[in-house]
């Protein structure tokens, strides 16, 4: 080899790392600017069972205020964080009828890439309704939603950057320790909402899901949902395939973790199957030692995941 070409051999072999870079920077780009949406794959409804079953396994019970509710968020907090993401505990006291307990609420932030994006925060509680016995489960109120919570954070992280903020959030507190009021359940909404209300932040939905890995699921929208939100619901439902198992219910009030957010002002969503039951119509198994495992599928929490992204996708249009 003469030195010219010895010269000609080094040009050649730096232009085309430089070429090679100039594309992959130009394609990062591109996916910055647009992002990709989110897919919930029958894997990660398979992820969201296991890691209801196992949240079921490890921490039950798990009410709001005491040791094993603690030792329920670090397990969420462990099990997220083993995804990739940075997840963090919001450890707080407040009142309840038997005094001021401690809570925590397990947090999840994905920054969108919008200059001044809003907001979008989806919530599912994880603690269990005290009284009901020791080996009560919640798998389907509290755990099912618990675990499609983690799933839904591999979805997102798979898909990039959103391009609105996306808030995944593992409420405690939701459950009342004797009958709902100012000090008695939502402790860990209130603190969340409350905190996007100091930080004056533009929330352009909240979302709590809540019930929704029931083996035969019915997904209700009480009358307590801003109006807007019940479309984009419906519409979201009707792309995937999934009208029937959906149903708006003006006729009904459901207080749940999105009622925080509502009395702010801002615009929430409830998706609840508060049909879980031995029977249609009969919701005979909520707050009962028959809420347990056997009665959640991975089916049902790829309706419930794929419904949304599907939601999130919307949103961020
Ligand atoms: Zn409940």
């Amino acid at each position: 080899m003469s030195d010219t070409e010895c010269r000609m051999s080094f040009v050649r072999v730096w232009r085309l790392p430089s070429a090679v870079l100039l594309a992959f920077h130009l394609s990062f780009f591109t996916l910055r600017l647009s992002a990709a949406p989110i897919e919930f794959t029958e894997d990660d409804a398979h992820v969201a069972l296991a890691a209801a079953s196992n949240l079921v396994e490890r921490c039950t019970p798990r009410d709001a205020g005491t040791l094993r509710g603690r030792l329920a968020a670090h397990w969420i907090l462990d099990r997220v964080s083993r995804t990739g993401v940075d997840a963090t505990l919001d450890k707080f006291h407040a009142p309840t009828p038997d005094g001021e307990r401690p809570f925590a609420n397990v947090i999840v932030e994905f920054p969108g890439t919008k200059t001044n994006a809003a907001w979008i925060v989806v919530m599912s509680h994880f603690d269990t309704m005290p009284g009901i016995g020791d080996g009560f489960q919640g798998a389907n109120d509290g755990a099912s939603t618990s675990g499609l919570l983690i799933a839904l954070v591999r979805a997102i992280r798979r898909a990039g950057r959103p391009s609105e903020n996306i808030a995944i959030v593992w409420t405690d507190g939701e459950e009342c320790r004797k009958s709902y009021g100012p000090n008695d359940g939502f402790q860990g909404s209130r603190r969340l909402a409350e905190s996007y209300r100091a930080r004056n932040r533009a929330v352009k939905a909240a979302i709590c899901l809540d019930m929704l890995g029931d083996k035969n699921l019915n997904i209700t929208i009480p009358a307590n949902t801003t109006p807007f939100l019940k479309g984009v619901a419906l519409a979201a439902a009707k792309r995937i395939g999934a009208a029937e198992k959906i149903t708006v219910k003006d006729d009904i009030v459901v207080k749940d973790d999105h009622s925080a957010f509502l009395e702010i002002g801002y615009p929430s969503i409830d998706l609840i199957d508060f049909d879980f039951g031995s029977a249609p119509g009969l919701n005979d198994w909520w707050h009962t030692p028959n809420d347990t495992l056997d009665k959640i599928s991975a089916a049902s929490l790829l309706v419930s995941g794929r419904l949304t992204a599907e939601i999130l996708n919307t949103l961020q249009q």
